[in-house]
């Protein structure tokens, strides 16, 4: 079920249908649009009665929702979320481009990394300090120790940072290095790490899941929501298929199929979705002519070196380049963005 208040509904009559909706036992979530405020109720174990709404004052509506996710769909928010991330964003009009080494290997590494990004103009640095290795005995992260280096880039080039957490216990230190959470692939089901960073104050990247399904990953979206943690980023990372050629199927037409869903941001990584260093400029291209709201990039100073993903990393070089000619395609296919 779904509320829907009037276009001049008041603030006192928004929470006077929390309030029903509480007095219930039933969880509300309120979305305030450019329109109209809309109210999804979850937690309900049926059909909720909407007698119980109908004729409260500022009430326009009560809908219910025949889709398996609720908290996700353009029903409830017509607009597209924007994720704020201090004093940037992703999903507004600015290209939201995010990129670093796959994992932290060293502070040397990381800063010399760091500097090309801030120098590109990016405003978000990414890197594992938790990597979620298919081999116990592969290099696993500098843990803590790497995120000490991620809160000193961020102090030093005014950088944004987003790391993965892989469990519970990492969600904590994530929380206090970090600025934004990402959920690996490999993670995207595992449903208490989804509910616990539902209840983080800080914003989610949800990677698609190796064989997900575009109503898994939303219902993954879904979870973090229903807690409460409406700061919600998708990626697509591509998938398994039978294709040799790559490490995965990088599957853009997730794209605008999530944005006829979902008014949640969504994002591509040519990185993983290719696993091939030639491969990604060609691909990040193509995500941002699809329409995605930004990039996840994996870049290294020396990648013959790199202790994990080294195959997809770009040289500082060429992701300077990739950098000039995804915004060029950006300008062109958001005129609205240029100034
Ligand atoms: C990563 O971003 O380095 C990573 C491990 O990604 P994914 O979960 O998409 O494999
Ligand atoms: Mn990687």
């Amino acid at each position: 079920m779904l509320i829907v208040m009037k276009a001049g509904a008041t603030d006192g009559q928004v929470e006077a249908v929390v309030r029903v909706i509480e007095e219930l036992g039933y969880r509300a979530h309120a979305m305030p649009g450019a329109s109209r405020t809309a109210i999804g109720i979850t937690g309900n174990q049926g059909a909720v009665d909407p007698s119980h709404f109908e004729n409260l004052p500022g009430v326009a509506e009560a809908v219910r929702v025949s889709k398996p996710y609720k908290l996700v769909t353009l029903d409830l928010r017509a607009e597209k979320t924007v994720v704020a991330v201090g004093d940037a964003a992703i999903g507004g009009d600015e290209l939201a481009i995010i990129a670093g080494p796959c994992a932290i290997e060293s502070r040397t590494q990381a800063f010399t990394v760091a500097e090309a990004i801030r120098r590109s103009g990016a405003k978000f640095f990414r890197g594992g300090a938790f990597k979620p290795r298919t081999s116990p005995y592969a290099f696993q992260g500098l843990g803590e120790d790497g995120l000490k280096i991620l809160e000193e880039i961020r102090e030093t080039f005014g950088l944004k940072i987003v790391t993965e957490a892989l469990d519970e216990a990492g969600v904590d230190l994530v929380e206090r290095y970090a600025d934004v959470i990402q959920i690996g692939a490999r993670s995207m089901q595992n449903f208490t790490l989804l509910r616990r960073v539902g209840k983080s104050r800080l914003p989610v990247l949800l990677k698609r899941g190796l064989s997900a399904t575009l109503d898994e990953w939303l219902l993954a979206a879904e979870y973090i929501m229903s807690e409460g943690n409406y700061q919600v980023v998708l990626c697509e990372r591509g998938i398994r298929t039978f294709a040799q050629h790559t490490r995965n199927t990088l599957d853009l037409s997730a794209v605008p199929a999530v944005r006829r869903i979902s008014h949640l941001p969504v994002i591509v990584d040519p990185s993983h979705g290719t696993g091939k260093n030639f491969m990604v400029t060609p691909l990040a291209r193509a995500g941002v002519a699809v329409g995605a709201d930004g990039l996840i990039i994996e870049v290294h100073d020396q990648p013959d070196r790199a202790l994990c993903d080294g195959a997809q990393a770009l040289t500082l070089d060429q992701y300077e380049q990739l950098v000039a000619e995804v915004r060029a395609i950006h300008e062109v296919i958001t005129p609205a963005a240029v100034t």
